[in-house]
């Protein structure tokens, strides 16, 4: 049976650590980190979301700021609030939660907020150093860079000569897992909805990261003997069992099946989800480091 990597207790030593170097920049003279978080409209998902980001950045010892906008909110206003929090010195961080309104230019809204202040890693200056291994300033998005402890923890953090194949290709989780691993000395391989013989490709993987949005899609017999599996979705499905109405949350791994096979795997609930707030709390110190002329600290 494979270890299963607990992604609560790293998520939760990596806020310690948060908290703890907060205090210290605080007692140093600093001002403590400052995260501003910015929601558009009234998607039940986000609102949860952000609220919890706002609670955990209060919790660390930040300075947070929600600025909570109604659905109908102009590009052009939105803008001009990204502007100010741009200026605001208080501000290391600017998080707007996706997905915005439709009328709105989601990449503009993005690409306008200072790459200093970048915490979600979104902006293409921060996209162009992940890739250019520019790594030393680079904000990397939340989820990959949880990824990435977790696969350290198993692995530790040189990964020459593994073979690492990540099923997904997005922007926000996909793409920049590929180039974590590979800056960490992986071969690589992306997958996709197009890859061919999608189960083989799977079984050649040492390290199989599985970002796609389908339940359990990833079987047992996908699995290599002894791999690491790190599994990012985050699907719910109905659950009957549980009462009439009822569901649950599952990975896009067949949980049941690939531990019996894998060397270590992440559950879902509790394996990369409660990583990604926590690298959100690590950036924005990062920030507020970077801000006060220091190195960016280490997790
Ligand atoms: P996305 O929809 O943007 O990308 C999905 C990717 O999967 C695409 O690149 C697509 O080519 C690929 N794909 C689709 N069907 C496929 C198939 N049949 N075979 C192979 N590849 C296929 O999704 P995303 O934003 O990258 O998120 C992926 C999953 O991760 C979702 O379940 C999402 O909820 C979850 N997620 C979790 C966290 C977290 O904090 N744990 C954060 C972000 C996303």
């Amino acid at each position: 049976m494979a270890d299963i990597i607990d992604g609560r207790a790293v998520g939760e030593e990596v806020i310690e650590k948060v908290k703890r170097l907060t205090a210290e920049l605080t007692a140093a003279g600093g001002t403590n980190p400052g995260l501003a978080t910015v929601l558009v409209g009234e998607d039940p998902a986000s609102q949860v979301y952000v609220a919890s980001k706002s609670r955990k950045a209060k919790e660390c010892g930040f300075h947070s700021v929600q600025h909570t906008l109604p659905a109908d909110t102009s590009e052009a206003a939105l803008l001009e609030l990204v502007e100010r929090l741009n200026a605001d010195r208080s501000i290391n961080g600017i998080l707007v939660q996706l997905p915005l309104p439709a009328h709105v230019d989601a990449t503009k809204v993005i690409q306008a907020i200072s790459p200093e202040k970048d915490v979600d890693g979104f902006h293409f200056i921060n996209v162009g150093k992940l890739g250019t291994g520019a790594l030393d300033t680079a904000f990397v998005p939340c989820t990959p860079a949880g990824c990435m402890l977790l696969i350290e923890r198993v692995r530790g953090k040189d990964l020459s000569g593994l073979n690492a194949v990540v099923i997904g290709r997005s922007n926000i989780v996909g793409k920049p897992i590929a180039n974590l691993l590979l800056a960490a000395n992986c071969t690589v391989t992306v997958a996709h909805s197009r890859t061919k013989d999608l189960p083989a490709l799977a079984r050649s993987a040492d390290i199989l990261v599985a970002a796609v949005g389908r339940p359990e899609m990833v079987r047992g017999d996908w699995v290599k003997p002894g791999a690491t599996v790190i599994d990012v979705g985050i699907n719910r499905i109905p659950a009957p069992d549980k009462g009439e109405g009822k569901t649950r949350l599952v990975g896009d791994v067949a949980f049941a099946e690939a531990e019996k096979v894998a060397g270590a795997i992440t559950p879902v609930p509790g394996g990369v989800g409660p990583m990604t707030i926590a690298l959100l709390m690590a950036n924005t110190l990062t920030a507020a480091c970077f801000a006060a002329g220091r190195k960016r600290p280490a997790f």
